[in-house]
């Protein structure tokens, strides 16, 4: 997988969905077991331009396209 979050710093803040020139095609903030987190629709909309990495103020994303 290109794109991974580490779900445990993930503050589901929003920022990746904000800043991601694809963002609603890729990202999704949902509630997961009662905590808000990102999670990832579809990376093949991906443009490997690691914005969202650069942004996310928990350091949660890591791309890694080869
Ligand atoms: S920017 Fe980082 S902390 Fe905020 S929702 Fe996205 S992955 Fe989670
Ligand atoms: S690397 Fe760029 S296109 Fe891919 S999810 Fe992050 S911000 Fe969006």
């Amino acid at each position: 997988m290109g794109i991974i979050v580490d779900i445990d710093k993930c503050t589901g803040c929003g920022k990746c969905y904000e800043v991601c020139p694809k963002g609603p095609r890729i990202w999704k903030i949902e509630n997961q077991n009662g905590s808000r987190k990102a999670s990832i629709i579809d990376e093949g909309y991906c443009i490997n331009c690691s914005t969202c990495a650069s942004f996310c103020p928990a350091h949660a994303i890591k791309i890694n396209w080869q």
